[in-house]
């Protein structure tokens, strides 16, 4: 294929963005690169503004702006800032819009852009799980794709492409277990950001790398399978595996597994979502599989990460539950960081947060829209505030 893509990248600062871009910068002549954005990394963004030829660079942060528009000084690049900024940027014509901002701050841009009609590969796992009927909806109306672009989900997608959907008996997403996996249940209390932050196996951003010690990383990668594929949360299971080479496996109604394999490297899932429908070289390590020797399996332990067993329930309840879920997840990840409660508050404050909501028939919904899903997300945040004091 010879055709120029036209692609936007919001969160281009972050890992998936930069990684994006690596790939990107590989194959010069596919892609034309619309609009960068970024958060307080202000040099960062606009040194790839430039590099890249973007007409448009945002920071997320409205204070941020003087710095970018003098990094970006006689550049002609147009800078701008804030969210409703984000928003106009994913209007601007492009074919393919990466969304790889952090948190439910990345849903509305992305919708944005499939409302032009863009396709939009999805790394914001959080666009899933607070809006994916509205998400799914609004690619269908307006002619655009969502391509999965966290590993797990890129996985089975690529398991069921020419497989009949109504012959899939289950979905196992694999999950490396994170930085205390191996931690006598008595010790995780006192886990601190900094040890939570290690990821055994992936380089990613700091906040996902403690989601993954938590297994809230997880626990939103189930929601959004569900949301994705549209498959029962029954059929949908999380498995322990180490070794991060095995990313997710469809099983049949015949029996047969799909496992899809590769290294650890988001850059394979982020190409995949950059060429598709077609396939193109990406320069990620072959696996040699007789030096790898073994592949290691474990169940997924609830106790032990009770964050998997809040998402079950959000994922049976539906509605407005993944937009509660994920915004109290969001607070209580803060507060963590900031060192104000301790790892095992952070499931504890979630279920609370869905207890109260569910309370006042709060996370009952008819029809998904953003409206709805900020007006819960932020409910979310206040009620998880008094919850972390
Ligand atoms: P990151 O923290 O490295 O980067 C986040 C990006 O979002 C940065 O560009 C940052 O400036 C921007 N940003 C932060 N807050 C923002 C806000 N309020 N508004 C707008 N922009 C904001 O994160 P990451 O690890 O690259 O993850 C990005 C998304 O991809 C997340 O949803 C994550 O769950 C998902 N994901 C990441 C990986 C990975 O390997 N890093 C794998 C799978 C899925
Ligand atoms: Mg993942």
């Amino acid at each position: 294929m010879t055709d120029r893509r036209r692609i936007s990248i919001f969160g281009a600062t972050g890992s998936i963005g930069q990684n994006t871009l690596d790939l990107v910068a590989r194959e010069p002549d596919r892609f034309e690169v619309v609009a960068l954005t970024g958060g307080r990394n202000v040099a960062q963004l606009a040194a790839d503004a430039r590099r890249f030829g973007a007409s448009l660079a945002v920071t997320a942060f409205e204070d941020a702006l003087p710095d970018l528009r003098a990094a970006l000084d006689g550049s002609g690049i147009e800078a701008a800032a804030g969210e409703a900024a984000l928003v106009e940027a994913a209007r601007r014509p492009a074919d393919l819009v990466m969304s790889a901002i952090v948190g439910a701050a990345g849903l509305a841009p992305g919708l944005a852009a499939l409302e032009t009609g863009a396709s939009l590969a999805l790394a914001n796992k959080e666009s899933m799980v607070c809006a994916g009927p509205l998400v799914m909806a609004t690619a269908e109306a307006h002619g655009g794709r969502v391509i999965p672009v966290d590993s797990e989900h890129s996985a089975v997608f690529q398991a069921l492409l020419g497989e009949d959907i109504a012959c899939v008996e289950r979905v196992i997403i694999t999950a490396s277990g994170g930085a205390f996996r191996d931690w006598p249940l008595e010790k995780l209390a006192e886990a601190t950001p900094a040890e939570a932050a290690t990821h055994p196996n992936w380089d990613m951003g700091q906040r996902i790398t403690i989601d993954s010690a938590s297994m809230f990383n997880k626990a939103l990668e189930l929601i959004e399978t569900k949301e994705f594929f549209g498959f029962a949360p029954s059929q949908i299971e999380a498995v322990v595996h180490p070794e991060s080479m095995i990313h997710a496996l469809v099983g049949f109604c015949d029996g047969g597994l799909m496992a899809h394999v590769g290294p650890p490297d988001m850059r394979h899932a982020i190409g995949f979502a950059l060429n598709y429908p077609a396939r193109r070289p990406v320069p990620v390590e072959r696996i040699d599989l007789a030096k790898l020797a073994t592949l290691t399996f474990r169940p997924a332990d609830e106790t032990r990460w009770p964050a998997l067993r809040v998402a079950r329930e959000v994922m049976e309840t539906g509605g407005l539950s993944g937009a509660v879920f994920n915004a109290a997840k969001e607070r209580a990840l803060d507060a963590f960081i900031d060192g104000r409660i301790g790892f095992l508050d952070m499931p504890r404050i979630v279920e609370r947060v869905l207890d109260r909501v569910s309370a006042k028939g709060g996370l009952n919904i008819d029809v998904i829209t953003l409206d709805k899903v900020l007006e819960a997300d932020h409910l979310a945040r206040r009620l998880a505030d008094e919850e972390i004091g």
